[in-house]
């Protein structure tokens, strides 16, 4: 993604609940105990979770009619454009099933438990206009944002389609990792907004949040990793240095350094720190503090 301007803001207007997590976690204890029993009615769950799909997009279709929109269903999302038919069709099939597939195979477990929509804008006048219209929001980013609400991704894929990537992060980590903290969830989905495949495996390459952590780090206005990761949502958003490129390119260091899917399992196993700290010290087998030195000059040594 290139956008015009480096932007600081908030990329994702997200929100779980404490009381929606609880939710999730004794969903789960009760697929754990029918596990036996759901593994042979697999396929049936699958024709079923089909026949939803295309129930949903059907009924959405009808409800666009004569708008301008395609629709179409890519499990488990159903995708609503206003690009041409073929354009709508040809990124739900390529780079939207391309990143569901890796991010199932690396990193997720779960799909997310209800079906959500995957609104592609193809500028920022309609993204605009559709999320007012749609769903009576005032987007905060030129780019896009995730409703947990509305199951929806909303997006201007205008720029590039590495909002989508981005994006689609934060459906899974809410279905697998319900008590994320912001910056982590933040983190990983900026990771990908400039995604490839190597080895089979997604990868996340320095992209256009690099320049503004670097200025920010040589000028010491970054606090340390250990603040950073402390943040509570609203102060990882609310944030006057940019959190979201210190948490991406954390991210990226421990992806870089082969330590990334160690340290995702250790924070989901730690309930007692949801900072992720002691899981980060475990993984690196220093603490945060000793390490940090060679992150900040690992951090001025990338080039884009
Ligand atoms: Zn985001």
């Amino acid at each position: 993604m290139e956008p015009p301007t480096v932007m600081t803001r908030r990329v994702t207007q997200h929100s779980v609940t404490p009381r929606l997590a609880l939710g999730r976690r004794l969903a789960l204890t009760a697929l754990a105990a029918g596990a036996a029993l759901l593994t042979l009615a697999a396929p049936v769950r699958a024709e079923t979770a089909a026949k939803a799909l295309e129930a949903h997009r059907a009924a959405l279709e009808k409800r666009l009619q004569g708008q301008g929109f395609t629709v179409v269903t890519e499990g488990p999302f159903v995708v609503v454009g206003d690009e041409s038919p073929t354009r709508v069709r040809s990124r739900a099939t390529g780079f939207l099933r391309w990143t569901i597939d890796l991010l199932e195979k690396d990193w997720f477990d779960k799909q997310p438990e209800k079906i959500i929509e995957v609104w592609l804008f193809k500028n920022e006048r309609t993204y605009r206009k559709g999320a007012k219209k749609f769903f009576g929001d005032d987007p905060e980013t030129p780019f896009g944002y995730y409703s947990p609400d509305d199951r929806a991704l909303v997006m201007n894929i205008g720029p590039g389609a590495g909002t989508l990537s981005h994006e689609l992060v934060h459906p899974y980590m809410e279905a697998n990792f319900p008590d994320v903290p912001a910056w982590f969830n933040e983190g990983v989905a900026s990771l990908y907004e400039q995604p490839r495949e190597r080895d089979g495996k997604l990868v996340g390459t320095t992209n256009w949040r690099l320049p503004n952590l670097q200025k920010q780090l040589r000028a010491r206005t970054l606090p340390s990793l250990a603040t950073m990761m402390s943040t509570s949502s609203d102060e990882f958003y609310g944030a006057e240095y940019d959190s979201y490129a210190m948490a991406r390119f954390l991210c990226q260091y421990l992806q870089d350094h082969g330590k990334l899917a160690e340290f995702y399992r250790a924070f989901v196993a730690d309930e007692k720190d949801r900072t992720g700290k002691s899981a980060l010290e475990a993984v690196l087998g220093k603490e945060l503090a000793e390490f940090e030195p060679a992150w900040r000059a690992w951090v001025l040594g990338l080039r884009r």
